[in-house]
């Protein structure tokens, strides 16, 4: 047991073995949390412990540490290009910390302007939001009371003026699991010179994904939700949208040379990897990375199970309805309100009187559950004006049950 004396008697008491302590009984505790962040798989620790010992600055020095390092630094980067299918001829290997970052990365790296429109969908994360609004325009595609969107819908979008430079989806719904169909909406946007750039993020640790044959240009996602630790996540771009451009992170690493008054960066990759990387993170991601591509169909045949298991369980409870599609190809990803009880009353007691770790709330994605529980324009703007003057709890809110294959 550990941490108890954080605990107040109330709290389930967590045990190192992940059991729970639940009504006076030691459970096994459930976690049905995988879409906010998964425990690192025993082979990804096996791999950071192998490593521990050897791990040093990577591309700055002489010592035998540090030329391992480096070596294990640059294969990582190769298997991050290997496991999405990605060329790397063409394309190159990223360590961002997160999704969050990668994205943050890419639209600055892109040189948007105030003239650029990006074309992205109601359904996307803030990450994969907040980024593009912040340097270019947004052009949002609707989604139906379904919470979901048609390749058309976004062709009509692709082909309003002004053009627009980049298509930014997500693979798939950290809310509802729904995939939208990727092939279709890569092969739409490079059919009309736009660039697209996927937020990986659910996608990445459920399904193999095949930059090369879908078109994709950019694909981001984050090692903690795909059994590897925090602070790596992997970002894989065309090498050609990287060359020339300041950096978005400047700093040692990224340079060739620095007078008093000018600066010459670096090529891609360095020129993208100001600073000392987290070389840990890399070889994590990359375990991660090889252990899913070893597991290949087996995942996917189990994670259907799980997706039909959590089908079936939830339809059995009266007053529980759930947010967006019920059929169809999805990831085990559900969220749900029950009638009567809240959000956070719902998690809370799964929690102490079941042992099971659900999330709720507006998973990041605030314009998403707007529609998805059908609001109106006022109602968004009401909610907003509560937020402003600290309210923010007044937002409406879901209870997400998600697992993985691990
Ligand atoms: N995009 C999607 C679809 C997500 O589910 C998440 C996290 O939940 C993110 C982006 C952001 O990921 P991170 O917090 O690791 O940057």
């Amino acid at each position: 047991m550990f941490g108890t004396g954080d605990l107040s008697p109330h709290d389930p008491l967590v045990g190192a073995d992940l059991s729970v302590l639940v009504g006076g009984e030691l459970r096994r505790y459930v976690d049905l949390d995988a879409a906010a962040t998964t425990s690192a798989s025993a082979g990804v620790a096996r791999a950071v412990q192998e490593f521990l010992p050897w791990y040093s600055s990577v591309h700055r020095g002489a010592g035998v540490k540090s030329q391992v390092s480096s070596a294990r630094y640059d294969q990582a980067r190769e298997t991050i290009v290997r496991f999405v299918g990605a060329d790397p001829a063409t394309h190159v290997g990223l360590f961002p910390k997160n999704t969050t970052e990668g994205l943050n990365q890419i639209a600055f790296r892109l040189g948007l302007t105030r003239d650029d429109v990006v074309v992205s969908t109601a359904v996307e994360h803030h990450a994969n939001l907040l980024p593009w609004r912040r340097h270019a325009q947004v052009r949002v595609v609707d989604v139906d009371r379904s919470g979901t969107y048609s390749v058309d819908a976004v062709v009509a979008a692709l082909d309003e003026r002004p053009a627009p430079r980049v298509l930014a989806v997500s693979g798939a719904s950290n809310v509802t699991g729904w995939m939208p169909d990727l092939a279709g909406l890569a092969a739409a946007a490079r059919a009309r010179g736009v660039l697209v750039v996927v937020d990986g993020a659910q996608l990445v640790p459920h399904r193999p994904v095949d930059m090369a044959a879908l078109g994709i240009d950019v694909l981001v996602w984050s090692g903690h939700k795909m059994f590897a630790p925090f602070g790596a996540g992997g970002m894989v771009v065309d090498r050609r949208l990287l060359v020339g451009g300041e950096p978005f992170l400047v700093g040692g690493g990224a340079v060739k040379a620095v007078s008093d008054t000018e600066v010459v960066w670096a090529d891609t990759p360095d020129r993208d990897d100001a600073g000392t990387p987290n070389v840990l993170g890399a070889v994590a991601l990359a375990a991660a990375a090889d252990e899913l591509m070893a597991a290949g169909p087996r995942n996917r045949r189990h994670e259907d199970l799980l997706v039909h298991a959590l089908d079936a369980e939830l339809a059995t409870v009266p007053g529980l309805h759930r947010l967006g599609p019920t059929t169809g190809d999805r990831l085990p990803v559900v969220s749900f309100v029950l009638d009567g009880m809240p959000h956070e009353e719902v998690a809370q007691r799964l929690a102490r009187e079941h042992g099971i770790g659900v999330r709720n709330g507006c998973f990041c994605a605030h314009p998403y559950l707007s529609r998805l529980f059908g609001l109106s324009t006022a109602e968004v703007q009401q909610f907003h004006d509560d937020a402003r003057v600290g309210r923010a709890d007044r937002l409406p809110g879901a209870v997400r049950v998600s697992c993985s294959s691990a």
